[in-house]
């Protein structure tokens, strides 16, 4: 258990960035400072946090099927990992670029911090249109991008997981193309593999059951009745359809889905099974991508995505892309909750807005944290050899989110502060303390008398 966080007034000389300019990684360092302020850290703490300790750049070489070559783009930033091996995913998407990846790479160490878990923060990806690749070419091209990055991955370095548009057969690939590599088997190099192949079971729910698990605390917390809260959910892949799953399963009304193309919206909830069961039906033999939309699946109501981040409802969970809310809609959200499941759903501008108008936004490096926390343990029992039952799994994971939300939500609370301040207060406390259980800086300066 880590030392509880003390307030301090913002210390004099410190700079303070709006967090609103830069590319990505300077947004999320934005995001950082304002939790600084009332965090009592070192000025190191956070010096060493904007500078990720690795980067490195790739051109994957990737031969298609047509006989034609392409040259994509990938990279592997290790962020942090001072408090363990550094954690985070890979994923596959057109919006791929070293900023984001930064970005993303930063939040992994917060949001690893924030859980407790022994980890740093990394972060992966390939700039590539993965929906439009074959099954043979999407295998090529996940060997492909490890070849490349082997010699800065391992189980004891920098281990690796699904994202967006990357999965668990992705993940097989990966790790066996690091043990050939190896020639040594090396499960733990990355999490979220089948289970045949050493995946933990209850990994492929658990981002959107540890969302659940937050929901229900709020549930408890706040007097909720699930059937007259009125949910619309943004995305439906790995995160987004589970999460929608336990919700409509415990009696709350799911009234809006969506996915890359559109959503649909029925005022009286969806039968949410029979939707993950179609959209699971319209697997495509070429890809590994769901082929049918949402909106050719069942006779509803079509949306866009921008009409459902706006619609009447009163629990908004974005488990798609980064960046939907920002200052352009944020004043039209009618939503009272956002449970952020996707990474950096919501601009630090939007941010202000939702938060002058009184709604609830869990932050993503508390809401979905349960992914990194079941990849944790996946990780523990690939060095242990000891398999753990699903039940054993949840068991787990659910008094590690519900317990950080109570923290997240008593310190916002009594600081008067939103909860991602208070969260990245948490985890920045979490993290300096293991920088300053390091630390030189102390030799060097002047004894208090
Ligand atoms: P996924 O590839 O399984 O699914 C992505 C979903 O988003 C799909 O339904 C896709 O159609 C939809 N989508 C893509 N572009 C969209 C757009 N512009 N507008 C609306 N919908 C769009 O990915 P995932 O694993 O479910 O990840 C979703 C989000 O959750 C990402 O931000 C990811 O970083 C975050 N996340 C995932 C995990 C995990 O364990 N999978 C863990 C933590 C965070």
């Amino acid at each position: 258990m880590v030392e509880p966080i003390r307030w301090l007034a913002w210390r004099r000389g410190r700079s303070r960035r709006t967090g609103t300019a830069g590319d990505a990684f300077e947004q999320a360092l934005g995001r950082l400072d304002q939790a600084a302020e009332l965090a009592d850290v070192d000025d190191e703490v956070l010096e060493r946090l904007r500078h990720p300790k690795l980067v490195v750049e790739v051109s994957v070489p990737l031969r298609m099927d047509d006989g034609s070559l392409r040259i994509l783009r990938g990279y592997r930033v290790r962020h942090d990992d001072t408090r363990g091996p550094a954690k985070g995913g890979i994923r596959f998407h057109p919006d791929v670029d070293l900023a984001e990846i930064k970005a993303l790479a930063f939040w992994m160490t917060c949001k690893c911090a924030l859980v407790g878990i022994p980890f740093g923060g990394a972060k992966g990806g390939v700039a590539v249109d993965a929906k439009a690749l074959s099954f043979s070419e999407l295998e090529r091209l996940s060997r492909g991008f490890i070849r490349l990055v082997a010699d800065v991955i391992g189980p004891d370095t920098d281990v690796g997981a699904p994202d967006l548009y990357t999965n668990e057969t992705v993940m097989g690939w990966m790790m066996d193309e690091y043990s050939t590599i190896r020639r040594a088997k090396a499960p733990a190099v990355v999490t979220g593999k089948p289970t045949a192949l050493g995946g933990s079971r209850g990994r492929d729910d658990a981002t959107g059951r540890g969302a659940y698990y937050c929901i229900k605390e709020l549930e408890k917390r706040r007097g909720w009745d699930p059937s007259s809260v009125r949910v619309a959910v943004q995305g439906f892949g790995n995160a987004g359809q589970h999460v929608a799953r336990f919700l409509h399963a415990d009696g709350y009304r799911v009234v809006a889905i969506s996915d890359s193309r559109g959503g649909v919206y029925d005022p009286h909830g969806f039968d949410v099974p029979g939707l993950v069961d179609a959209k699971n039906r319209s697997f495509r033999l070429q890809a590994l991508y769901h082929g049918g939309s949402l909106e050719d699946l069942v006779a509803a109501q079509r949306i866009t995505n921008a009409e459902l981040l706006e619609l009447d409802v009163d629990l908004l969970v974005p488990a798609a892309v980064s960046n939907q809310l920002t200052v352009a809609n944020a004043d039209r959200v009618q939503a009272t909750t956002i449970v952020e499941v996707a990474n950096g759903p919501t601009s630090a501008e939007a941010d202000v807005v939702l938060a002058d108008r009184g709604v609830t936004v869990v932050p993503d490096i508390l809401a979905n944290a349960g992914g990194v926390t079941v990849s944790y343990f996946e990780w523990v029992q690939n060095r242990t050899g000891l398999y753990w039952s699903a039940e054993e799994v949840h068991d787990r994971l659910r008094p590690m989110m519900t317990d950080t939300l109570d923290q997240v939500l008593d310190l916002a609370e009594t600081s008067g502060v939103d909860l991602r301040t208070a969260a990245y207060a948490l985890a920045l406390g979490r993290v300096g303390a293991a920088f300053g259980a390091q630390a030189s800086s102390p030799v060097f300066r002047e004894p208090t008398p």
